[in-house]
This record gives C-alpha cells, sequence and structure tokens, in this order.
C-alpha cells in the first residue's frame, strides 16, 4: 500500500495523535504534558489538577502543510477546584489565550507581510485582514527578549507597512543564521533607522559584533 510522508516539526512537547485530510486542509490531533498542579484563580487552592475535557473539539490554525492549511485539533482541558468548584481553562503552551491560531502561526503571518499587506496575506492564507493586524498588534506588544547566549550570524530587517488609512509601519527582525527556520527576534513599531536600532538594541554586545545584518529596503512601498 502506498504511503505518504508528512514531516511537521513540533513544538517541545507537542505530539501528533491523529491526523484527518479534509478537502484543502489537514487536520492533527495533538496534545501535550499537562501540569500536574494546579492552583485556583477564583479561591487560591493549590492542588493536584483534577483535569476534564470539554467534549466540543478545538480547532486552531497552524503552519501551512504542501501550501495547505493544517489545523490542530483538541479537546480543552481544564481543571476544576476541588474546594470552590470553579473551572479554568489551562492555556495550551503553543497559543496565547481567546485566539485560534498558534504562535507559530502568528510568525508566519508576520514574516508574510514581508513585501505585501494585510489584504494580500489574509487572502492567501484564507484568513481576514482583520485577523492579520490582530496577529500584528498582539506581536508588538508581546515583550520578547533574546537569549544572549543565542548564536546569531545573520538577521534580516525588514519593514511591514499596514493599513491603507492609517499606516501603520513595522520594523522585524528576524534570525536567518538557519535560513530554512527563520525565527523573528524582535518587533518594533515604527521604521527607518530608529525602529531598526530599537530591534538591534535587543541583541548583546556580542552579538552584534558577530552579525551579519541584511537590511531590506522596502523602497516606496
Ligand atoms: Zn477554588
Amino acid at each position: 500500500m502506498a504511503s505518504v510522508t508528512i514531516e511537521v516539526d513540533l513544538p517541545p512537547g507537542v505530539e501528533i495523535t491523529g491526523y484527518e485530510r479534509h478537502q484543502d486542509g489537514h487536520g492533527f490531533e495533538v496534545r501535550w504534558p499537562l501540569p500536574e498542579r494546579c492552583c485556583c484563580q477564583r479561591c487560591g487552592h493549590e492542588d493536584t489538577a483534577h483535569i476534564e475535557f470539554k467534549t466540543t473539539p478545538q480547532v486552531i490554525r497552524d503552519l501551512n502543510v504542501w501550501d495547505q492549511p493544517s489545523f490542530w485539533v483538541y479537546q480543552a482541558p481544564f481543571h476544576r477546584c476541588a474546594r470552590c468548584d470553579h473551572r479554568q481553562h489551562i492555556i495550551a503552551p503553543f497559543k496565547r489565550k481567546d485566539v485560534a491560531y498558534t504562535y507559530r502561526f502568528e510568525q508566519f503571518v508576520l514574516r508574510s507581510l514581508i513585501g505585501s499587506n494585510a489584504e494580500e496575506v489574509g487572502r492567501r492564507l484564507g484568513i481576514s485582514a482583520e485577523m492579520v493586524e490582530h496577529i500584528v498588534e498582539n506581536q508588538l506588544a508581546e515583550d520578547r527578549t533574546i537569549d544572549p547566549k543565542r548564536v546569531i550570524t545573520d538577521i534580516g530587517l525588514d519593514e511591514l507597512s499596514l493599513k491603507k488609512r492609517h499606516r501603520l509601519y513595522v520594523t522585524l527582525m528576524t534570525d536567518l543564521s538557519d535560513p530554512a527556520r527563520p525565527k523573528i527576534l524582535a518587533v518594533a513599531r515604527g521604521k527607518d533607522t530608529t525602529a531598526a536600532l530599537k530591534c538591534l538594541d535587543r541583541l548583546s554586545d556580542e552579538q552584534r559584533q558577530q552579525v551579519r545584518t541584511h537590511r531590506v529596503d522596502m523602497g516606496s512601498a
């Protein structure tokens, strides 16, 4: 029987437990290690985790596979407090609260915006331009630190230009040391030298001296 292998890079701890092709998309059932202890957000009672699962599956967007959208499917876990019966969600480590996409999908969207705009990226990925802009806002608000020991040989600086009417410029600094796995290191509001310096400031002195910088000029875009 013929078989097809799909290679999927997974964040640490995440496991695939099932797969289903769904028209032009791919659904991966995932699980990840759950905490052993939980602290109740309502009454503060700390206890062994009493985990229950929502019966309806949660479907969130992940990276493309073969240029087609892929989704992670799981039953959202929650902890029920033995003292006050309060039910609280256990947030998966691969996404932020209240969104239906992984952190790495956010990074992918950001990288897709290089040389493009929110409408085009949205159309290409099958999501709304509003979602694209929301992702950019999330990324801008995130407090990132760069591990000073990270070995960085090449970085790229790119300017993104968003929103037609109220122009929003964002500068991206990406680690291109492994070109197959670009990793976003810093995201700053604004463009030009000021924003680029704001990104470069996040590197340690040693990293700044070793790195080759590739500045992509977006011209008058
Ligand atoms: Zn409680």
